[in-house]
C-alpha cells in the first residue's frame, strides 16, 4: 500500500524534524524536496543553467556538500520561481511519494501541486520572529557568522519570494491540518503531527 503525507510550510517552521519524525513513526521513506531545488540553486552559483541542472539532476545530487548555506537557500528560492525548473522536478517527487509502504514528502507545494491526492497534509507555520530566532540559534550553533536581522530579513524576503510566485505559490492546501509551531516546543509540535497522521490513516481503514 502507499500512503503519502505531505508536509508543508515556508522555511524554519520545524517542517524539517516534524517530516523525520512522522517518517521514522510510521516507518516510511521520507524525501526533503528542499534539497531538490537547493541542489539547483548551488549549481546556479557554480556558473551552470538552472533548468539544464534541473533536467540532469540525479538522485545523488542530494547527498553533496555545502547544501545548507544561507546563500545556497537564497539561491535555491530564485531558480524555484522557474516554471521549467519546477516541471523537471515533478516526475522524481512523485515517483518517491508512491514508493511502496508509503513516503513523507516536504516542501512548499506537496499538497497543492506535487501530490494533491496525498492521504495526509500538514502545513507546518510558525510566525517569521520565531522562525528566523530558530534559525539564527542553528547558524550560530554551527559557527556561522550573523545577526538576528540579518537572518529575519532574509526569512522574510524568502517568505515573500516563495509565496507570491506565479507557479505552485507557497499555500496550505485546502485539506491540510495547519500546525503553528510558534508556542510548542519540539515534542509537543511532532506528537500532534503523528496524530493528525494517525486519524487519516485509521480513516483509510475504515473507509
Ligand atoms: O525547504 P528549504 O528551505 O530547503 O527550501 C529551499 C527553497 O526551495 C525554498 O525557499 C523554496 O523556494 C524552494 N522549494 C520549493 N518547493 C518545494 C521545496 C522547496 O519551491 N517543494
Amino acid at each position: 500500500m502507499s500512503f503519502t503525507i505531505a508536509i508543508d510550510g515556508p522555511a524554519a517552521a520545524g517542517k524539517g524534524t516534524i517530516s523525520k519524525a512522522v517518517a521514522a513513526h510510521f516507518g516510511v521513506g521520507h524525501l526533503d524536496t528542499g534539497l531538490l531545488y537547493r541542489a539547483v540553486g548551488k549549481r546556479m552559483l557554480d556558473g551552470i543553467e538552472p533548468i539544464e541542472a534541473a533536467r540532469a539532476l540525479v538522485a545523488e545530487d542530494l547527498q553533496a556538500e555545502g547544501l545548507r548555506t544561507a546563500a545556497v537557500a537564497q539561491a535555491a528560492s530564485k531558480v524555484a520561481a522557474i516554471p521549467e525548473v519546477r516541471a523537471a522536478l515533478v516526475d522524481f517527487q512523485r515517483a518517491y511519494a508512491r514508493r511502496a509502504g508509503g513516503a513523507v514528502l516536504d516542501g512548499r507545494d506537496i499538497g497543492t501541486v506535487i501530490c494533491p491526492e496525498a492521504e495526509a497534509k500538514l502545513f507546518v507555520t510558525a510566525s517569521a520572529e520565531v522562525r528566523a530566532r530558530r534559525r539564527f540559534e542553528e547558524l550560530r550553533a554551527g559557527g556561522a557568522e550573523t545577526d538576528y536581522d540579518t537572518v529575519l530579513a532574509d526569512t522574510k524576503e524568502r517568505d515573500h519570494r516563495d509565496a507570491s510566485r506565479a507557479d505552485a505559490p507557497l499555500r496550505p492546501a485546502e485539506d491540510a491540518v495547519i500546525l503553528d509551531t510558534s508556542t510548542l516546543d519540539i515534542a509537543t509540535a511532532v506528537a500532534q503531527a503523528i496524530a493528525a497522521v494517525a486519524a487519516k490513516r485509521s480513516d483509510g481503514e475504515t473507509a
